[in-house]
């Protein structure tokens, strides 16, 4: 089988799954977005699924992301990983969609770099739901303030939360509690519907809770190096 080959079937066995889901669920398939998680795998990876009709793509650093930005062009980049403060500028000149909002201070560096290039960036609240904020995600208490500063903030649309299911927990019960977080945030920001959730191994749980955005890189790439991420 040739590189082509073997991901022409991993996107076919992740699109029977997802529409397995969807069926379960009751809900269509084009209301959900496929964000194929290209981090750690070739630029050549990215254009051959893009060849297969992918059209969004996720990574998780900075430098990594620049190089296969530069190298494959029709798709649509999302950045899912943490930012720190001094990549918000880098990060907002080629993310259509930052995952990972978490911090008042990211909010302002990131509006800035997206008015210093010109660009609208849709951002996503990302939800602690473990409760435990040095993992990543902010507090639920804190999403509505933060939620406030990113739809006024020049340059960035505010387009709904994003979560990563805590270790160790039934994913069902905490994107339950995302579904809740997601819910009080159309009641203030009605436009704000994206809810990023699900990844290769718990993508049915995260549609069943009503993600509409899924991340997905294992089951599409393969396994990762182990010391990578
Ligand atoms: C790596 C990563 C994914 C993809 O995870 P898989 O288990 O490989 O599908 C999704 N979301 C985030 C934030 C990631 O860092």
């Amino acid at each position: 089988m040739t590189r082509t080959e073997e991901l022409a079937a991993n996107l076919a066995a992740v699109e029977e799954r997802v529409a397995a889901a969807c069926a379960a669920a009751g809900r269509a398939r084009d209301e959900v977005r496929l964000v194929a998680v290209s981090k750690t795998w070739p630029a050549s990876d990215v254009a051959a699924l893009r060849d297969l009709g992918v059209t969004d793509f996720g990574e998780n650093r900075d430098g990594e992301a620049a190089e296969k930005v530069a190298a494959v062009t029709g798709v649509r980049w999302h950045f899912v990983g943490a930012v720190q403060t001094n990549k918000a500028r880098s990060v907002t000149s080629y993310a259509d969609v930052v995952h990972s909002v978490d911090r008042t201070g990211l909010v302002d560096a990131l509006s800035r770099g997206a008015v210093r290039a010109d660009r609208t960036v849709d951002v996503l609240v990302q939800v602690s739901l473990d409760g435990d904020p040095s993992r990543g995600g902010a507090l639920a208490a804190d999403v509505p303030a933060l939620a406030d500063e990113a739809a006024s903030a020049d340059g960035l649309r505010l387009a709904g939360v994003m979560a990563v299911a805590p270790l160790g927990e039934d994913p069902a019960a905490a994107f339950a509690r995302l579904a809740a977080v997601a819910e009080r945030l159309r009641q203030t920001h009605p436009y704000a519907t994206t809810v990023s959730a699900g990844m290769s191994g718990d993508l049915e749980a995260a549609l069943e809770a009503g993600a509409n955005a899924l991340r997905v890189g294992t089951a599409l790439f393969g396994h990762r190096a182990p010391l990578s991420r």
